[in-house]
């Protein structure tokens, strides 16, 4: 069955954020330079304060965007009933508490109750609230709760494998920190077989994550 079929000109990424005050980013990426010690007037430094500006705008764009409004011509009426599956959707996110980048890959399931959404909606959806400063249990939870709310499902999962470069680049160094988090919604939580038939499912085949 193919839920693909949503139409293409609704594909285009997330725009930066139009409405964040850049010079004010700008200023306090100066101040923090001169704080590091450096001369922000040398060559390499003179234009990272606007490029660093800018670079914010789009890894956190993902407040601007309605979530509703981007997926709504994307839904459509079904009656397929078996367990939708989308896995190993990259991500890139930045930790609320160091602004040090987190990614990796997050896998989504979910039964259909009449609805589903266009596969291509899906990354889009985990782009939304990756491009947020976050944490990864609770950017987890954001995709699951807004595609229970969305399709109403009968059940939907969401697991997300996050290497976070805080962990990986301060004090002791963990090249494999890796966190796995999940929320389950519906048949996935109350039912064992449902939630392990995922679970073997996105463990399958699957490459260690690489970065
Ligand atoms: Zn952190």
């Amino acid at each position: 069955m193919d839920f693909n079929h949503d139409s293409d000109n609704n594909l285009e990424e997330l725009q930066p954020s139009e409405d964040m005050d850049i010079g004010v980013i700008r200023e306090a990426v100066k101040q923090m330079l001169v704080a590091f010690g450096e001369d922000a007037s040398r060559k390499g430094l003179e234009h990272t304060p606007e490029r660093v500006a800018r670079m914010y705008t789009e890894l956190l764009a993902g407040y601007r965007v309605d979530p509703t409004k981007m997926v709504n011509d994307a839904l459509f009426e079904v009656s397929y009933d078996e367990m939708v599956i989308v896995r190993d959707v990259e991500f890139y996110s930045l930790c609320e508490h160091h602004l040090l980048p987190f990614m990796g890959r997050v896998h989504v399931a979910y039964f259909p109750n009449g609805k589903v959404i266009g596969l291509s909606k899906i990354p889009r959806i985990v782009d939304l609230f990756a491009r947020r400063l976050q944490v990864q249990e609770r950017m987890t939870r954001q995709i699951a709760d807004f595609l229970n709310q969305t399709l109403k499902p009968h059940g939907v999962a969401v697991v997300v494998e996050g290497l976070h470069l805080c962990t990986m680049m301060r004090g002791v160094k963990k090249h494999d920190a890796r966190m796995t988090t999940s929320a389950m919604h519906g048949a996935f939580r109350t039912s064992l077989a449902t939630r392990q038939e995922f679970l073997d499912n996105i463990s399958r085949g699957s490459e260690p994550m690489r970065f």
